[in-house]
């Protein structure tokens, strides 16, 4: 079966009812078998494994071409998964345009367990060759990259990281498997903050992490959050699994509305610049037509001419895009991303992130029209 059929069929919690729509497991705990070792369908403890989560995982290893997905209760949970299994003395490089949450917990969280970090340029695989010491365990690649939207190649990082023995995660979010499926180009295992596209309505937290491979990193993963706990509910779960069936939909449209909104403000004399790779002339153009089909995704960032003072003003004039942070929801947004970075951010004061929703995009242009003016 083709992938939009799956979403709505694959893993679905039956219900005795003959419930068309999946039922919503709350049970934190499950009828043991007359041997007082066996369970019907294998659950015993909600924290382990719940019918939703499972339902949830089935699709979202099937939407990225994974033999295996293990769901969390946000993005950054599932980066801290993988991050829980390095070692002390690990190295791990991470592109300098990374979203700033992950680099947080890494130099202010891991350190204490002497994980190291290096920045580099992803753009350029040799800047991360370069980046590279005997000790390093980890590359972590996010395309495009927030907030300034830059590409990596990823078939050529996947395979220096094979070359020298270390693991390569790529985070999609930006992308979502619709444009973009890393497994297939050699990535170890794929990350996701659901939160955004997957989700798509702004009213989920959830996370994950989709593996090419049934290994032994598969299990520490698994282990460490049937012990540690970092699961997601089972009716977050259920309804990021609603989600999945509309994604197929949804994300053409966001792709092609930011398309016509990057064009419109490439031309435009108030803006000084719009990072989007789907724009012909944007450094990450070429890369990013190699490895993403369909387009290149619904979030985009411009520089407003002039600073902080622009920027903050034509963000204030807008009134479709909702003032505010996070992407990937129906609804436009717009964010000033300067003010919510940390201290060390490099972030220019005139950069606006925006997430193009799937309004009409006739309005969203006019919006930007008479902010700008
Ligand atoms: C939002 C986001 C995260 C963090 O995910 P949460 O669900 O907020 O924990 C990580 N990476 C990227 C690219 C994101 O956009």
């Amino acid at each position: 079966m083709k992938i939009e059929t799956q979403l709505i069929h694959a893993g679905k919690v039956e219900h005795s009812s003959g419930a068309v729509v999946e039922p919503i497991v709350l049970a934190t705990s499950f009828e043991r078998e007359g041997d007082q070792l066996s369970y019907r369908d294998g659950f015993l403890y909600s924290r382990y494994d719940n019918p939703n989560r499972r339902s949830l995982e089935t699709k979202l290893a099937l939407l990225e071409g994974g033999v295996a997905a293990c769901a969390f209760s946000s993005g950054l949970a599932a980066a801290t998964a993988i991050f829980q299994t390095l070692k002390t003395g690990d190295h791990v490089v991470v592109p300098d345009d990374i979203y700033f949450g992950v680099r947080l917990i890494l130099q202010k969280h891991f350190a204490q367990f002497g994980i190291s970090v290096s920045v580099a340029d992803f753009s350029d695989p040799r800047a991360v060759a370069a980046a590279m010491t005997r000790k390093t365990r980890l590359v972590w690649i996010e395309t495009p990259s927030n907030p300034r939207i830059k590409i990596t190649d990823l078939a050529a990082v996947a395979a220096l990281a094979r070359k020298k023995g270390c693991l390569a995660v790529a985070d999609n979010t930006f992308a979502t498997p619709f444009h973009q499926n890393p497994l297939a180009l050699g990535i170890d295992v794929v990350m996701h903050s659901t939160t955004k596209y997957l989700a798509g309505h702004s009213d989920i937290l959830g996370g994950a992490l989709i593996f090419r491979e049934k290994n032994e990193l598969f299990e520490t993963v698994r282990a460490f959050q049937k012990n540690g706990g970092s699961a997601p509910s089972p009716f977050d779960c259920w309804l990021l699994s609603r989600s999945l069936a509309t994604f197929q939909l949804r994300m053409p449209v966001h792709s092609a509305n930011a398309m016509r909104l990057a064009t419109f403000l490439e031309g435009h004399e108030k803006v000084e610049k719009v990072f989007y790779a789907g724009l012909k002339n944007d450094a990450g153009h070429r890369v990013a037509k190699k490895q993403m089909q369909k387009g290149f995704g619904g979030t985009l960032s411009i520089l407003v001419k002039g600073g902080r003072a622009e920027a903050l003003e034509a963000c204030k004039k807008l009134q479709i895009f909702t003032h505010a942070t996070s992407l990937g929801g129906v609804e436009s947004l717009v964010e000033h991303r300067r003010s919510v970075e940390w201290a060390g951010s490099t972030t220019p004061e005139n950069l606006l992130r925006i997430s193009v929703g799937i309004e009409n995009i006739e309005d969203l242009i006019a919006d930007f029209e008479q902010a700008l003016s």
